[in-house]
């Protein structure tokens, strides 16, 4: 640092606790802002002006009822889906309608509610594959200048046995996708997102059907990779989870997004909690 330093007390200040704020999408500077989506499906508004921010660098909770429109909401922020109407910013940037290629280029990653594994493929052979498949694009190299390729290659494989070991994976390494569990096959879906270094990382139901020893492991990763600066939307079911790991909620309740903060607006907030209690069954 250099001279001016002796009173740097104005930082101390703004770490309060207690100081999280209710966060409709327009405050801030997030990495994510969704502002009045809408999509439908014929005459179904499964989507219905869904707007909220996901701060840079948060553990962003998307929760609410079944059909709520959440897993819609995330095709349309990864460029499944075209919404209807409404604007999609990443890093002030706009993504909507945009390809799912594109977006992901962009840093956004995604896994889905059904991993992607390959069955015939060993674990390493299956990350090595997404690893390649990101290169493809580049892959025409190898035609003119092989040494790059092979040291892409070489590169890949190093990332490969750090997302093994990340993942705590490693012993299973050789295994094919067919002898893992469907826990372990989350996990590997997780692998194949961080091999994308993405900026935000999207999960849908990541622990869901996850017994609960491996539930722990996938949630220290998340926090983990956190910590390491990417930031994390996902959708849980389980309100604990949600309370436990994430810094901010956003609940969807018929396509439209009905309350955004801490978590503790899931207990306090009334329309939360009918939400919920109309959902489910008791
Ligand atoms: P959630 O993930 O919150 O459970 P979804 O986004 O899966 O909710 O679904 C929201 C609504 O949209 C549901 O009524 C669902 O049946 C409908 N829906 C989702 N995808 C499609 C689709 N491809 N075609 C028609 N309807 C769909
Ligand atoms: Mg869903």
């Amino acid at each position: 640092m250099g001279a001016a330093d002796s009173d740097a007390d104005a930082d101390a200040d703004t770490d309060d606790a207690g100081s999280a704020n209710i966060d409709d999408g327009s405050a801030g500077d997030p990495l994510l802002a969704v502002d009045g989506v809408v999509k439908t499906f014929g005459g179904l508004v499964a989507v219905d002006g869904a707007t909220f921010g996901v701060e840079r660098e948060s553990i962003t909770g998307l929760i609410g009822p079944n059909g709520a429109g959440k897993s819609t909401l995330f095709d349309c922020i990864t460029g499944v889906h075209a919404p209807d109407s409404g604007t999609i910013r990443l890093d002030g940037a706009e993504i909507q309608g945009r390809s799912p290629t594109a977006v992901a280029r962009r840093g956004v990653g995604r896994t889905f509610q059904t991993p992607k594994t390959f069955r015939g493929m060993t674990v390493r052979q299956n990350l090595a594959f997404a690893a390649r498949d990101q290169v493809g694009e580049r892959a025409f190299n190898s035609m003119f200048r092989p040494n790059t390729v092979s040291a892409e290659e070489a590169d890949i494989q190093e990332r490969v046995d750090e997302i093994l070991e990340f993942l705590e994976l490693d012993h299973l390494a050789e295994e094919y996708g067919s002898a893992l569990s469907g826990g372990q096959r989350k996990l590997l879906e997780l692998g194949r997102v961080i091999l994308m270094d993405p900026d935000i990382i999207l999960l849908d139901e990541p622990i869901a059907g996850v017994n609960p020893s491996l539930t722990d492991d996938l949630l220290d990763r998340l926090e983990e990779l956190n910590d390491r600066g990417r930031t994390i939307l996902f959708i849980e079911h389980d309100i604990d989870v949600v309370m436990q790991h994430c810094d901010h909620v956003v609940v969807m309740h018929n396509g439209e997004t009905l309350a955004s903060g801490p978590p503790q607006i899931v207990q306090e907030d009334d329309r939360v909690v009918e939400a919920y209690l109309g959902g489910y069954d008791a």
